[in-house]
C-alpha cells in the first residue's frame, strides 16, 4: 500500500481542528488510511482491530468485496436520477426484499432515504399522516438522531440536545425499562399511562417510538413483556408502534430486524446504517396502509434511496445469505458473551455483560456497584485499548458502557485477538 511517510495523525488532527467545528466530536484521535473487514490501518501504518464498525454500519466489514463490486458495477451504469424523476429497479427490488423480511402478517411497503435521522423523521411524518394525530411518545435514554425532530425524540440532553432547542412540540418521554438502574417493566408501562393521564389525551397520540435495544443509550434491551404491554396500550388507543432499528437492524441482533424477536410486530420500522455496508441509505418499512397515508409528493428527497445505496444494500442481503451471517451473528454474540463473562469474573468493575445476538456490551461500575457508574474508567479503557490496537466505542446515559459492534464477518481469530487486547487493557488500567 502506498503511504505518505510524512503523514501523521497529530498533523492531520491539527488541520482538522482548524478546519472543522469542534461540535463534531471524535472518539479516537486517528485518521484511517485503509480498512478491510474487521481491520483498519491509520495514516502512520499502525494496524487496529475494529470493534466499533463505524457505529454499527459495518456488519459486513470494511469494503466487503461483493458490496464493492456491486457499487463499482452500479457506478458504470448511472449514479443519480432522483427516484422521483426517473425510477430504477434496484430501489424497487430492495423495497421488495425488506418488505418480505419485516415481521407482521400484513402487506408492507418501503420508502428509502439517506440517513437514520431522516428515516425516523419520515416514520413520524407517516404515522402522523395516517392517524391525523400529532403526539409522539419516546423513551428516556433513547437516541434517534441529530435533526430537530429526532433530537426532540432523543431522551438524553448532554451532549446531543444542549443549546439546540426549542424542539417540535407534542413529544413526551416515558421511562425505558432498565432494571439494572431501578426501572422495572411495570414502572415503565406505568410511566406511559401517566403521560396519557397527565400530559396528552391518548386520542391525540400518533405513535410510540422505541429502539429494540437502545444503542447510544447503553445497549439496554427492551424486554418482550414490555413491548407486549406497550402494544396493548397502543391497540387500546389506535396508537402506532415505531421500531427505531437504525442501530439494531441489518442482522446485528441475530435476526435481520431485532423486532422479529418481539412478541408483536411494529407498524413501522426505521432502518439505516449496516443496511448498505458503508454506503448512505436508510428506509422506513411498514404496514402498506399506513405507508400510503401521505399524498404523492409528501415523501422523498433528492438523494433518497440513491442507486449506489440500493445496489450496496442488495449486495449486503446477498452476503447475508451466502455467508449465513444471521447464524454468525448469533454465534458471535454467544462467543462475546462467554468471553466477556470470563473477564467479568476477574474484574469487579464489570458489573453487567449483556447482549442480543452480536449487539453486546459491558457496563462498568466502581467496585461493581450499579449506583456508581464509572465513566472515567470507561474513557481510560477505550483510550488504552486504542493505544494497543483495538478500537472500542463507549455509550450509555452514564457514559460507562463499552459496546461491541465488530463486523459479523470477522474471523474468530480476529475477535479473540481483540478480546485479548481488551483483557490486557483491563489489567493495565486498574
Ligand atoms: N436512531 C438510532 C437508534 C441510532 O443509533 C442512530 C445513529 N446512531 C440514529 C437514529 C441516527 O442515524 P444517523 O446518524 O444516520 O442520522
Amino acid at each position: 500500500m502506498h503511504r505518505d511517510p510524512q503523514a501523521s495523525n497529530a498533523a492531520l488532527m491539527a488541520r482538522r481542528h482548524a478546519a472543522v467545528p469542534r461540535g463534531v466530536g471524535q472518539a479516537h484521535q486517528l485518521f484511517i488510511a485503509r480498512g478491510r473487514n474487521a481491520e483498519m490501518w491509520d495514516v502512520e501504518g499502525k494496524r487496529y482491530i475494529d470493534f466499533a464498525g463505524g457505529i454499527a454500519v459495518l456488519n459486513t466489514g470494511h469494503c466487503h468485496p461483493a458490496v464493492i463490486e456491486a457499487v463499482k458495477a452500479q457506478l458504470d451504469l448511472y449514479t443519480h436520477t432522483c427516484f422521483q424523476v426517473i425510477a430504477y429497479e434496484p430501489y424497487v427490488e430492495l423495497a421488495e426484499r425488506l418488505n418480505a423480511l419485516a415481521p407482521g402478517r400484513f402487506p408492507k411497503k418501503t420508502l428509502f432515504l439517506s440517513t437514520g435521522a431522516e428515516a425516523v423523521e419520515n416514520a413520524v411524518k407517516i404515522a402522523r399522516a395516517h392517524t391525523r394525530r400529532g403526539g409522539i411518545i419516546a423513551f428516556t435514554g433513547g437516541y434517534h438522531g441529530r435533526t430537530l425532530m429526532t433530537l426532540g425524540l432523543t431522551g438524553k440532553v448532554a451532549p446531543y440536545k444542549s443549546g439546540f432547542g426549542p424542539f417540535p412540540g407534542e413529544i413526551f418521554h416515558a421511562q425505558f425499562p432498565n432494571p439494572l438502574h431501578g426501572v422495572s417493566v411495570d414502572d415503565a408501562l406505568a410511566s406511559v399511562e401517566s403521560i396519557l393521564k397527565n400530559d396528552i389525551e391518548a386520542d391525540r397520540v400518533a405513535a410510540f417510538i422505541l429502539e429494540p435495544v437502545q444503542g447510544e443509550g447503553g445497549f439496554y434491551i427492551a424486554p418482550p413483556e414490555f413491548v407486549e404491554g406497550l402494544k396493548r396500550i397502543a391497540d387500546r388507543h389506535d396508537i402506532l408502534l415505531i421500531a427505531d432499528e437504525v442501530q439494531t437492524g441489518a442482522g446485528r441482533t441475530g435476526t435481520w430486524f431485532a423486532c422479529e424477536q418481539w412478541p408483536v410486530a411494529p407498524d413501522l420500522i426505521a432502518t439505516a446504517k449496516s443496511l448498505a455496508g458503508g454506503f448512505p441509505i436508510s428506509g422506513v418499512v411498514g404496514r402498506a396502509d399506513v405507508m400510503d397515508a401521505p399524498a404523492p409528493g409528501g415523501l422523498g428527497g433528492t438523494y433518497a434511496g440513491s442507486p449506489i445505496g440500493c445496489a450496496a444494500g442488495l449486495a449486503v442481503l446477498k452476503a447475508f445469505e451466502d455467508e449465513r451471517l444471521l447464524e454468525k451473528s448469533r454465534a458471535l454474540g454467544q462467543r462475546l458473551i462467554d468471553k466477556l463473562r470470563q473477564l467479568a469474573s476477574r474484574h469487579r468493575c464489570i458489573g453487567d455483560v449483556r447482549g442480543l445476538g452480536a449487539m453486546v456490551a459491558i457496563e462498568l461500575f466502581e467496585d461493581g456497584d450499579p449506583a456508581r457508574p464509572d465513566a472515567d474508567l470507561t474513557r481510560r479503557i477505550t483510550a488504552e485499548a486504542a493505544h494497543r490496537g483495538l478500537i472500542l466505542l463507549s455509550c450509555g446515559t452514564y457514559g460507562n458502557v463499552i459496546r461491541v459492534l465488530v463486523p459479523l464477518t470477522a474471523s474468530d481469530a480476529i475477535v479473540d485477538e481483540g478480546l485479548a487486547i481488551l483483557a490486557d487493557t483491563l489489567d493495565a488500567v486498574r
